[in-house]
């Protein structure tokens, strides 16, 4: 039987996809971001969509499945036998193969997410300027992971796309995958902030910081793997909603962890949005996370003289001028 690349359903779950995921990006980013740096964003989280394929069908199939194989062989015999003859029960039997799959795609994206930045900054003028302006890491690592994020939801497709289960399906079927996805677009560069933040501190806390990347994204995906082994007897099911749930606490906890890195790691406060001037009263205030947002505008409060009123996205104080 033969099956477009990607279904017309999800083609279009992708596209609404990548257009909620820009439409609540793009405004925090105008704020949150430093004027020169806006070219840097878009460079890297250019540069991030095609990460998400790479890293599966160059590094995850060709190289890690093979590893894991080869060690599932020398420790767990009966379940290499039991995957290579596709028991589906596999993975709820061996805790060796679970554990594998748990770490293999923390592993692959954490370094795929911060390897083309390492790279970029082997370059001594780009390295000088992220550096030297305090470069806000939050909203870089943003962008990388906003770019992987988009390639990623692609990526996703082309595989869903495969499975005879969806086939005729209408792309409002896949609304579950087009909130997961705007999701995980912020979850990964929340994720790798936790490494971005500490480029430029020494080796150690670079690793340091690359690891807990890792185990970030390995907590954020244990459910998921808890639900394939059907782990502590509960249904695969009640482990799909599990993860759900979490994946909405663990966005809403990375949030306020990001929004601590931004505000507190370059030695002076700043707001998470950045600081404007007031139309009205013309004083500086630090922009309130609550606002409407559009892409060049947002309808906030003003911190002074309490005006509610349309401010442009990139009216910001620059930090010499406060
Ligand atoms: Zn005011």
């Amino acid at each position: 039987m033969h099956h477009r690349v990607v279904t017309e359903s999800y083609a279009i779950a992708s596209a609404v996809a990548c257009v909620i995921a820009l439409a609540l990006a793009v405004p925090v980013f105008a704020a949150s971001s430093a004027k020169g740096q806006r070219v840097w964003l878009v460079a890297l989280a250019v540069t991030q969509l095609p990460m998400a394929a790479l890293t599966f069908f160059a590094v995850r199939v060709p190289i890690v499945r093979p590893l894991w194989s080869r060690l599932l062989e020398a420790f767990d015999p009966d379940a290499a036998r039991a995957l290579a003859a596709h028991d589906p029960d596999v993975l709820a039997r061996s805790p060796l193969l679970a554990a594998l799959l748990a770490i293999e795609a923390p592993l692959t994206e954490e370094l795929a997410k911060l390897g083309p930045l390492l790279l970029a900054l082997l370059w001594p003028p780009l390295r000088r300027r992220f550096f030297a302006d305090d470069a806000r890491r939050v909203p870089v690592a943003l962008a990388i992971g906003l770019g992987f994020g988009l390639g990623e939801i692609w990526l996703l497709a082309v595989i869903g796309s495969g499975a005879p289960e969806v086939q005729g399906l209408p792309w409002y079927a896949l609304s579950g995958f087009i909130v997961e996805r705007v999701m995980v677009c912020g979850l990964h560069g929340l994720m790798t902030a936790v490494a971005v933040v500490q480029l430029g501190r020494g080796a150690a806390r670079v690793t340091a910081g690359l690891l807990g990347a890792m185990a970030l994204h390995v907590a954020l995906n244990l459910p998921i793997v808890l639900s394939h082994a059907r782990a502590l007897g509960v249904a695969s099911e009640t482990w799909t909603m599990i993860a759900t749930l979490w994946a909405q606490v663990f966005l809403f906890v990375m949030i306020l962890v990001a929004r601590w890195m931004h505000v507190r790691r370059d030695g002076k406060p700043r707001s998470f949005l950045g600081d404007v001037r007031c139309p009205t009263c013309k004083q500086v205030y630090a922009r309130p996370l609550m606002g409407v947002n559009l892409p060049w505008a947002r309808y906030e409060e003003c911190g002074r003289c309490g005006t509610w009123q349309w401010v442009r996205a990139s009216d910001e104080v620059a930090d010499d001028l406060k």
